[in-house]
């Protein structure tokens, strides 16, 4: 991974294995991506050829590809009030991090959780206590918290309530952030008017060492308004001069940079190239 390198990928479907993963987003223009570990909405995890991934990370290395960043699925919920959910939360949650091995130096990003009325503070706690359990010393993942809009009962729509989290677990070293425009902006942090004091603040809260990958979204709803609805980079909330900015900011430097926007293959790759040019236009 290189500083002076602008990683940009976007969620590829994960169908056909890494190899096809790499090259689908290849394709597009893109020198990292996302993917869900499995299907977004639950269930069992795909099946996974070790030769696969094998091949695919020489592929990748010799590419100069940045590290992936992988999505857990969106029903792990760590501080659910039920049992089960919460079982499935640990059980998908390590099954998840010993088919990270195979791709090592990835990141592994998943949304803290809802507490469903439980309250912040009983959620703060049940969401370390599940990596207290799963984060292992030996482990080659880093696992990213996601900046959250704050929906509902959603915990990590404060910079606050990651710090929280972080503070509470033991391998720190094995734990980050994932910064979301889209989440962040509806959670309140204005990225439009002053991104510098955004970052600021983030460093002030949590330190920017733990700022590990970023989520680069358009919003379809105002500042504070605690929606979560993405929208294409050209076509929302936010101007996407203010995006580009944040893509060529020096704190984020080195970090991959992935798509959630509502986009087919061209749109993604236009996406892509549209902020390649803003990034080459800033730094020669
Ligand atoms: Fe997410
Ligand atoms: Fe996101
Ligand atoms: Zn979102």
């Amino acid at each position: 991974m290189s500083t002076n390198t602008l990683y940009l990928g976007y969620h590829v479907s994960s169908a056909g294995g890494y190899m096809a993963m790499g090259k689908r987003a290849a394709a597009l223009g893109a020198n990292t991506f996302a993917f869900f570990t499995r299907n977004p909405r639950g269930g069992a995890a795909a099946r996974v050829e070790e030769g696969d991934a094998a091949a695919f990370c020489a592929w990748a290395s010799e590419r100069g590809f940045g590290p992936l960043v992988a999505h857990s699925p969106y029903t792990l919920n760590p501080c659910s009030d039920k049992p089960l959910v919460r079982d499935f939360a640990k059980r998908a949650f390590t099954e998840d991090l010993e088919r990270m091995e195979l791709t090592p130096g990835c990141f592994y990003n998943f949304h803290p959780g809802s507490h469903v009325g439980q309250g912040t503070e009983a959620g703060i706690q049940m969401i370390a206590e599940l990596l207290n359990t799963v984060l292992m010393p030996d482990m080659h993942t880093t696992v990213l918290l996601e900046t959250m809009a704050g929906k509902g009962s959603e915990i990590g729509g404060r910079f606050e309530e990651l710090r929280e989290i972080i503070d509470r677990v033991e391998l720190k070293d094995k734990l980050g952030v994932c910064l979301d425009t889209c989440h962040i902006w509806d959670g309140g942090y204005d990225i439009v008017s002053d991104p510098d004091a955004v970052f600021a603040e983030f460093d002030r809260v949590i330190g920017l060492d733990k700022l590990r990958a970023v989520h680069l979204n358009n919003s379809l709803n105002a500042l504070d308004s605690h929606k979560d609805r993405h929208a294409k980079i050209l076509d929302g909330k936010l101007p996407p001069e203010a995006l580009a900015r944040i893509v060529c900011h020096e704190a984020l430097a080195g970090r991959p940079i992935i798509l959630e926007t509502p986009n087919d293959d061209a749109g993604y790759a236009a996406e892509i190239a549209w902020l390649r040019e803003q990034w080459a236009a800033r730094h020669g």
